[in-house]
């Protein structure tokens, strides 16, 4: 089989992983290599279905001898199967990168013999790249469950980013769909790579700079609708990956069930509304101060009709309107419509003057959903509703003139 046949079949089969954004990593060029990993330097560029596709996204080998039930690559499907050699993918991301057609690599990999004899053959390619092509570009590799330890820190100090994809939210469904792998297997994955990071801190502080180990920290992955786990189990086990493994990224996949017959396959796949629900819940917990459980309620499920944020808003309609001249800063993240930004620019005009109404726009505050959930100096277009109901069919797009009704007393 030759490299462009093999490159056509393990880049196919790699499309369905999508821990692989190259953000955060900063390496800068040294003189007689080759590329750089600065923050500035690293772009990113998406499919329409959300697919990062800056780096080269490959599997090493789609020979697997595992047989989960979501994947494509099970050793009992029968599909065209390929193996690259670590200088094959060694010399592909070499000869895209020189001419400028990505900016770094992601490299995955089935199970091929053992997990430790697959991990072997990823760090060879990352010893290549960085010590013989003297690569400086971004490596995100992923870290074969069930791995030695030894191995993850070898590849830790090679690459920017390593994954260790979870897949599902709780043990049991694992067990079920992935019975070749073992929840502890990931969790000691992910714990020898948060332990060494955690290990090297002191000599930071101390001023000393060890060699980087995981600079762009590590990231999983979970598959939406596979099983049957809900919104909830997902967000609970997000917020622990982020709290007690340090967990840079949780990316989320809407199932496609690439082994049923195509038009079961369109009926049955996730939607991918729900995949975006769940990044939007997840964005709230990363940068808005937000919990799982807060974000959620009482429901199992994300509300497709609103985002998550609008949800709570209406959820806790009594804790609104909010005098943005007076609200802390954790109350003001709460608005629908007001991001971390408008929030800073309304923090900082304030301590000049009191912001008036009308202003609050040029803060970036989107006012069309702002409005329902704040005043300024008192003041907010007195014809708002103070129907839950009716503001959250106007966030939902449902009541384009969510004002409550002229009584004889108002005056416009
Ligand atoms: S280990 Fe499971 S998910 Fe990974 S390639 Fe093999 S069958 Fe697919």
């Amino acid at each position: 089989m030759d490299l462009e046949e093999k490159l056509g079949i393990l880049t196919n089969a790699a499309k369905y992983d999508v821990s692989c954004a190259s953000s955060g990593a900063s390496r800068k060029g040294a003189k007689g290599g080759v590329g750089n990993a600065a923050a500035s330097g690293i772009c990113h560029s998406w499919t329409s279905d959300g697919r990062c596709v800056s780096l080269l996204k490959l599997l090493y080998t789609n020979a697997c001898m595992y047989d989960c039930s979501y994947c494509v690559n099970r050793r009992s499907n029968d599909v065209p199967r390929a193996s690259f050699t670590p200088q094959e993918v060694a010399g592909l991301t070499m000869a895209f990168y020189r001419r400028n057609m990505i900016e770094g690599l992601f490299l995955s990999s089935a199970v091929a013999i053992s997990a430790d004899r697959t991990m072997e053959r990823l760090i060879r390619v990352a010893e290549i790249l960085r010590n013989r092509e003297h690569f400086g570009g971004y490596i995100h590799m992923k870290v074969i469950p069930g791995a030695s330890r030894r191995l993850v820190e070898r590849l830790g100090y090679l690459a920017d980013r390593v994954s260790v994809n979870i897949e599902f939210p709780t043990d049991q469904e694992l067990s079920l769909m992935a019975p070749d792998k073992t929840p502890e297997g990931i969790r000691s994955n992910m714990l020898s790579v948060r332990d060494r990071k955690l290990e090297l801190l002191p000599s930071l502080f101390r001023g000393s700079r060890p060699p980087a180990f995981v600079p762009a920290g590590q990231s999983t992955q979970m598959i939406l609708g596979a099983g049957n786990s809900d919104d909830r189990e997902v967000l609970n086990k997000a917020e622990s990956l982020y709290q007690m493994m340090g967990m840079k990224r949780v990316y989320y996949s809407a199932y496609v069930p690439v082994n049923l017959p195509l038009e079961e396959a369109i009926r049955v796949r996730t939607p991918l509304l729900r995949e975006h629900r769940v990044y939007q819940a997840d964005w709230l917990m990363r940068f808005y101060g937000f919990q799982a459980r807060e974000i959620l309620g009482e429901r199992r499920f994300l509300d497709q009709k609103v985002d998550p944020k609008a949800a709570w808003a209406v959820d806790n309609f009594h804790l609104f309107p909010l005098d943005v001249n007076t609200a802390p800063r954790e109350m003001l993240l709460r608005v629908p419509g007001l991001g971390p930004r408008a929030v800073q620019r309304i923090l900082q005009a304030r301590r000049l003057a009191a912001i008036s109404y009308d202003s609050l726009a040029k803060t970036g505050a989107v006012m069309k959903r702002a409005r329902h959930f704040i005043t300024a100096q008192g003041r907010r277009p007195h014809l708002l509703t103070d129907d839950p109901g009716r503001v959250y069919r106007a966030l939902a797009g449902e009541d384009k003139d969510a004002f409550r009704q002229l009584s004889f007393l108002d005056t416009v």
